[in-house]
């Protein structure tokens, strides 16, 4: 018996895998694949991913395999500087190879104490009041007290339970691939140069030495299953830039297309989703990875506390109740982002109407704040701007608020030197600083970093412990 089966080692699964076993959580990953991919597509991680990476002590292996790059120019392509004073110590963007976060995510989850089974596929599940029965590839049956979806876009879990994924079907397809060219780059440079002032889902970049990144416009929507072929390749180009730059000796060629689906429910009884098993939209703005990181962030603890048994009665509902929403506004800001590429004179339009918008800061900020995921608030009640947003990281006397955050626990953060955790302090520490960069005399935050309260009177902490962290236990300690 597990407490919880993963399945799907994406990014998401691999995530949700290391927070679940911060708490002790005994947990399988199942994973169809016998291999990681090896389709090396760059991806972002965005300023909330980053921030989410330093809580958790994993931002400096990931720095040494990514570029940093300016918090700029996401909206739809729009080249803007990135608004003025970001509200964040890690207000860039991370250009990295997903593989790389896959790998880093799967070890973290490994050295935590997570077991991953690769050559696994789940196929089907049957739930009852106790568990989940989850039915293997090739017959075996295990058994576990909760089951997480975090399949991809073509989630098993999604159909076994049922849920229904409305949206959108793909309108466009694209090919993207990497491969190498037989003309010299300065004439690949200047080909791309003018096709991409009409293409905008167009582009061959140096991925590697005589390697480029393909990008194309498919001719159809087609059968995603069918892997494009170096031909395919071929005929796009020649089509769309009247060259096909002699490509040959591809690396890896696959498809994305641009379909908008939200699945209607993240949880049923004892069997929930994440990431692209739960939503799904085309990738650009780069946000796809981020959301279902931030997911596992948002349901790790939630899960962790519902196992372990100190979970308040509707705490892990609140997984749905925050997440759901953010998915459709970035299903939205998707939709918007893909209308204002479009070369249709209206749309057109749109753009450089909003182009101009965004030289106002207000404008710009809002816009990156939707991207990045800084923007997120939570409906954790009335009160100040601050609660239900993320902190971000704050000098300390002794260091920064992050720091203290590696192991997914609560922290009541505390400049009056007065208050106390109580019976909590099994699963929330207690900082009393009171140098901390902050303008607010405490501030109880979620293992996720988000606000939970703010104040500086004890009753009051003690009723929003009790809400999000249970009943106490035992008695308080300090850091
Ligand atoms: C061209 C392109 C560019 C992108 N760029 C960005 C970007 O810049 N930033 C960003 O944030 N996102 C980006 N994305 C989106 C991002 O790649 C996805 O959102 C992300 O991979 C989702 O992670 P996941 O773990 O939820 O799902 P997946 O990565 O799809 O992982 C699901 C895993 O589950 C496994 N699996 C499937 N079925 C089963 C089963 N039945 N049993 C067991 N295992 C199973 C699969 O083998 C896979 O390993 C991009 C996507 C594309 C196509």
């Amino acid at each position: 018996m597990f407490d919880v089966i993963i399945a799907g080692c994406g990014p998401t699964g691999a995530m949700l895998a290391a927070e679940l076993h911060l708490h002790d959580v005994r947990v399988l990953v199942l994973e169809k694949e016998t291999e990681p991919t090896s389709a090396v597509r760059i991806v972002g991680l965005h300023i909330r991913s980053l921030e989410l990476m330093a809580m958790r002590g994993l931002l400096t292996r990931l720095l040494e395999h990514g570029r940093k790059r300016p918090a700029a120019g996401f909206f739809a392509a729009i080249n803007k500087p990135a608004p003025t004073g970001l509200d964040s110590a890690y207000a860039y963007l991370l250009g990295i190879p997903q593989p790389v976060i896959e790998r880093l995510l799967e070890q973290h989850a490994i050295d935590l104490g997570a077991q991953v089974r690769r050559g696994q596929a789940v196929t089907g599940l049957a739930q009852d009041d106790e568990g989940v029965t989850v039915e293997l590839s090739d017959g075996q049956q295990l058994r576990t007290r909760y089951l997480v979806g975090c399949d991809g876009a073509r989630s098993t879990v999604r159909k076994l339970l049922g849920v229904g994924f409305p949206g959108e079907p793909a309108r466009t397809e694209t090919l993207m691939g990497e491969m190498e060219v037989g003309v010299p780059p300065e004439e690949v440079a200047a080909t791309v140069a003018t096709i991409r002032e009409t293409h905008k889902r167009f582009w061959l970049r140096p991925a590697g030495v005589g390697v480029y990144s393909v990008v194309v416009p498919a001719a159809d929507v087609s059968d995603r299953a069918r892997r494009p072929t170096l031909e395919d390749f071929r005929q796009r180009l020649r089509a769309v830039a009247g060259t096909d730059f002699g490509v040959h000796s591809p690396r890896w060629m696959s498809r994305f297309g641009d379909a908008t689906r939200l699945a209607e429910r993240y949880r049923v009884g004892r069997v929930l989703l994440a990431g692209d098993a739960a939503h799904i939209h085309p990738p650009i703005g780069g946000q796809g990875l981020n959301l279902g990181v931030q997911d596992a962030v948002n349901l790790g603890w939630k899960l962790a506390a519902q196992v372990r048994g100190w979970a308040p009665e509707t705490l892990l509902d609140t997984y749905q109740a925050e997440r759901h929403p953010v998915a459709a506004d970035v299903l939205d800001n998707t939709r918007a982002q893909t209308e204002l590429l479009s070369s249709e004179p209206g749309a057109q339009a749109v753009r450089r109407l909003l182009t101009e918008l965004m030289d106002f800061d207000e404008v710009n900020r809002h816009l990156l704040e939707k991207i990045t995921g800084v923007g997120i608030r939570y409906d954790v009640g009335e009160g100040p701007d601050l609660l239900g947003r993320r902190l971000r990281d704050v000098d300390l006397r002794h260091g920064n608020l992050y720091a203290l955050l590696h192991r997914g626990r609560g922290l009541l953060l505390d400049r009056t030197e007065r208050l106390s955790v109580g019976g909590w302090s099994d699963r929330v520490d207690h900082l009393a600083d009171p140098t901390a960069d902050l303008d607010v005399p405490g501030v109880l935050m979620r293992p996720d970093g988000h606000v939970a309260w703010i104040g500086d009177d004890q009753q009051d902490l003690d009723d929003h412990l009790s809400r999000w962290f249970g009943e106490p236990a035992d008695q308080g300690r300090r850091l």
